[in-house]
């Protein structure tokens, strides 16, 4: 059968989307997928979970224990998703700072205990990345997981995936997770393995052998960033390379837009790829996956309800918000053996809605759009930078450290002002003490960044009064997002 045809193609519609699921026995087989019962039912399953999680969090878990000795909160008293309410919320910095405490730690180790893998999360007070560990319990459980997430975006078993996620220093959830979805459904998997290298070790290839890799294996699924995978397709369409075998487009990292995916998609058909879907999906580490879009705009379903609850709540007090409502977004984890978190902020705004998919006819909840064309938007503290999330704290920390920088300022803007869709750009104005080699100063700058936030700026020499105006302003504005809204 040819990789273009009936199935992703189709219209989103609760049949079609059961013909879809019928047609391919990895997902028929799958009878207890939870996506599939009654939004009801799926409630039963995440209180059933949720106090056997509750239980071990009691017995083993060392943040959350000392939390409710010292708040004098039962553990046994959270039984439902109800009483969740009762729990203070999590806050990233919580965990960031006590990544260790956050892990089960039984006395007893039993097979599912042991440490299978450890993911990363970018975005840290002190630089390093956070890890999350999975224990075999939870790497089996991720599996299921993805292959769930396959079957909401309409791949297939017949896939040849194109990971285009970068190999990167700090490990991408992205790139691993493409791994494991494309195992746990049984695709075929191309890497690109594209990222800024690491010169004692030349493994990583370039966009351009990415592009060929493409062409060459008759890539059905591209997975990757979505402002980088534009890049990718504006390049090889330059070329005049032959894509017609492309018929899904897997676009993480990042809101995807409407104008940009419709820019893809031309581009692609120029291509001779024709109707290509172009699946948005809110991912995050402490979720060890996507929420994928069943159709374009859909919403982004939680593909694991068994596993993860999303509430949408009040930063503030941590009271939940009502369905549809648009507040911080916190997940609690339902079943899990290595990191656990209750409540768990993000840092995202978003909003949910927990019934039936009027597209698909899935359960489990969804976040919705309720904002230009973007589920969830970032907040302050925490700024994402091509699909990654950094904390400009550190770099005020690099610069305002640098001998020789006098005045600096961080922006984020886009490559193209122009251009809306264009890739992300992160700049650093300076102003340089008189005496001092530019050229140095410079290149130290970037180098500090990179090492920082793995992200190369360019910078920009200005003078100080361009950065910060005695005569007209109060303050030093240290961050500036330049970037056009997104609708
Ligand atoms: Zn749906």
């Amino acid at each position: 059968m040819s990789s273009k045809g009936d199935d992703g193609m189709l219209e989103t519609t609760p049949e079609n989307v059961k013909g879809f699921r019928d047609k391919w026995d990895v997902y028929r087989e799958d009878e207890d997928n939870p996506c599939w019962k009654s939004p009801d039912e799926v409630i039963d399953i995440q209180n059933s979970n949720l106090a056997q999680q509750m239980e071990l969090v009691a017995k083993y878990h060392p943040y959350y224990k000392k939390l409710f000795a010292d708040k004098g909160i039962e553990a046994g008293d959270i039984r439902t998703l109800e009483d969740l309410e009762k729990l203070p919320l999590t806050q990233k910095l919580d965990y960031m700072q006590n990544a260790m405490d956050f892990r089960l730690a039984p006395e007893q180790i039993t097979p599912r205990d042991i440490l299978y893998e450890v993911t990363y999360t970018t975005g840290t007070t002190t630089g390093k990345p956070t890890p999350f560990f999975n224990t075999t319990h939870d790497m089996f459980a991720t599996a299921l997981q993805m292959r769930r997430m396959c079957e909401i975006a309409w791949m297939t078993p017949q896939e040849v995936v194109l990971n285009l996620f970068p190999f990167g220093v700090v490990p991408h959830i992205g790139f691993y997770r493409t791994i494991w979805y494309s195992a746990a459904v049984g695709m075929r998997l191309v890497f690109a393995l594209t990222g800024s290298g690491f010169p004692e070790f030349p493994v990583h290839n370039s966009m351009q052998k990415a592009i060929e890799m493409a062409e060459n294996a008759k890539a059905t699924l591209i997975s990757g960033i979505g402002s980088y995978e534009r890049r990718f397709f504006m390049e090889a369409q330059k070329q005049g390379r032959d894509f017609s075998s492309i018929r899904i487009v897997l676009a993480l990292g990042e809101a995807v837009p409407q104008g940009m995916r419709d820019d893809i998609r031309e581009r692609l058909a120029d291509m001779g790829a024709e109707d290509v879907f172009i699946s948005n999906a809110f991912g995050f580490t402490e979720m060890q996956g996507a929420m994928p879009e069943c159709t374009q705009f859909g919403g982004c379903h939680n593909s694991s309800p068994d596993l993860y609850f999303l509430e949408i709540v009040d930063g503030e007090t941590g009271k939940r918000k009502p369905e549809g409502e648009v507040g911080m977004v916190a997940v609690t984890h339902l079943n899990r053996r290595g990191t656990v978190l209750l409540r768990y902020l993000l840092g995202d705004i978003g909003a949910i809605e927990y019934g039936v998919c009027p597209h698909c006819g899935r359960s489990g909840g969804r976040l919705v759009i309720k904002a230009g064309s973007t589920y969830a938007t970032r907040t302050k503290e925490l700024i994402k930078v091509k699909g990654t999330l950094i904390n400009p704290e550190i770099l005020k920390n690099e610069l305002s450290n640098t001998d020789g920088v006098i005045e600096y300022q961080i922006v984020i803007t886009k490559k193209d002002p122009e251009d809306p869709y264009s890739l992300d750009e992160l700049m650093v104005k300076i102003a340089a003490a008189e005496g001092h080699d530019t050229g140095a100063l410079e290149k130290e700058v970037v180098d500090k960044v990179r090492m920082a936030v793995e992200m190369t700026p360019k910078v920009e020499l200005v003078s100080m009064a361009d950065i910060f105006d005695v005569n007209t302003s109060l303050k030093a504005q240290r961050v500036v997002d330049s970037r056009p809204a997104e609708n």
